[in-house]
């Protein structure tokens, strides 16, 4: 539940609703991935068939439900949307698959963790617009196929490298989303605010943007909280010293660490010597399970450049002691 999470609650799905590009022009960075993805659909529209499908990779929070909204929204297509885990049985999946319309786009969420019998009968809709029923069950089970209006699957995934190698394949376009930088993250942040209608100064939003860990849902987040700071508390402008209070409030820092993260680096300096320690030794120190560290608070900290990971154990990097206001022992790695 922390301010820095890259995962939405579903309450936080309505807020984040009102400030979602719905058109490719508006979807802000990725130059690589949008102009890709406007070639691809223009003359897909052109020829006036479907484009291929289309799979997005990255990080939660990065805008892949975003772009197959705006896939849709491109293309003229109504949108259906599902995820891998609510496909239980592969019967839901070709009830969904039958009830396309020429032109739709089924957007199916966490891709990866579609089971088994579901993705194989993907293929054969993916590659040839049918699938094949199951009516019956043992020796007299028949396969009944049926047809599938053309469409355009949109796939996102987190671990691109869970796929299986069948399922890459029938993917005729790959666009793989990079974490943003501190100035994009202002421009999207300056794109929020008005839409929000909240006044807000070009540094107020650069202190916001610095504190994102490079992800727009956190930006949009901290920005909405900035601004709950800065009506209740003062004018209700959006500016550097509003920013610090309700961020100091909120306990995410100048990094965008939060408490947990900083408690990790807390830890691993001043009761470890800067490290290496061992996962288990360092969860336990922070009363954590030993997979929250490893999975939500390693993975930044170490992108941030303020942990490295050893064959011996975690270490503090040079970084790590500066930013907890320390000299880093000579020798410190990083
Ligand atoms: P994902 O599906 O990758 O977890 P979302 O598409 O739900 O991420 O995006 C999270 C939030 O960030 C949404 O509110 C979305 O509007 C916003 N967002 C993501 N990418 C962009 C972008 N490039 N430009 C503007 N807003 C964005």
């Amino acid at each position: 539940d922390s301010l820095v999470s890259a995962l939405a609650s579903p309450e936080e799905r309505d807020a984040e609703a009102s400030v979602r590009p719905k058109r490719l022009a508006e979807f802000v960075a990725q130059e690589r991935v949008r102009e890709q993805l406007e070639v691809l659909l223009h003359s897909a529209l052109r020829r006036g068939s479907p484009p291929d499908h289309i799979l997005f990779s990255g990080s939660p929070g990065l805008g892949k439900t975003t772009l197959a909204m705006i896939v849709a929204a491109e293309l003229g297509g109504a949108l259906r949307m599902t995820s891998g885990p609510a496909i239980e049985r592969s019967g839901d999946l070709a009830a969904v698959l039958t009830s396309l319309q020429q032109g739709d786009v089924l957007f199916i969420d966490e891709i990866h963790r579609i089971a088994k019998p579901a993705e194989e009968l993907l293929y054969s809709a993916m590659e040839d617009f049918r699938v094949d029923v199951m009516v019956g069950k043992g020796p007299g089970a028949t396969a009944i196929p049926l047809d599938v209006e053309p469409f355009t699957l949109v796939g996102a995934t987190t671990r691109a490298g869970l796929l299986t190698g069948p399922m890459r394949d029938r993917f005729g376009f790959v666009g793989h989303l990079e974490f943003y930088s501190a100035p994009e993250l202002a421009a999207l942040l300056q794109r929020s605010a008005r839409i929000l209608g909240v006044a807000a100064t070009k540094e107020g939003i650069a202190e916001i943007a610095g504190r994102s860990r490079g992800t727009p849902r956190i930006a949009n987040r901290l920005l909405r909280r900035v601004r709950d700071y800065a009506e209740l508390r003062s004018d209700g402008v959006v500016n550097v010293s509003s920013a610090r209070a309700a961020l100091k409030v909120y306990d995410v820092d100048d990094l965008g660490l939060d408490r947990l993260d900083k408690a990790v680096l807390v830890s691993l300096v001043e009761l470890f010597g800067g490290g290496p320690v061992g996962l288990s030794t360092l969860a336990v120190a922070v009363g954590e399970q030993p997979d929250t560290v490893e999975e939500v608070v390693e993975p930044f900290l170490v992108r941030a450049g303020l942990l490295a990971r050893t064959p011996r154990g975690r270490v503090a990097t040079a970084a790590a002691w500066r930013h907890l206001g320390k000299k880093p022992p000579n020798g410190t790695f990083g």
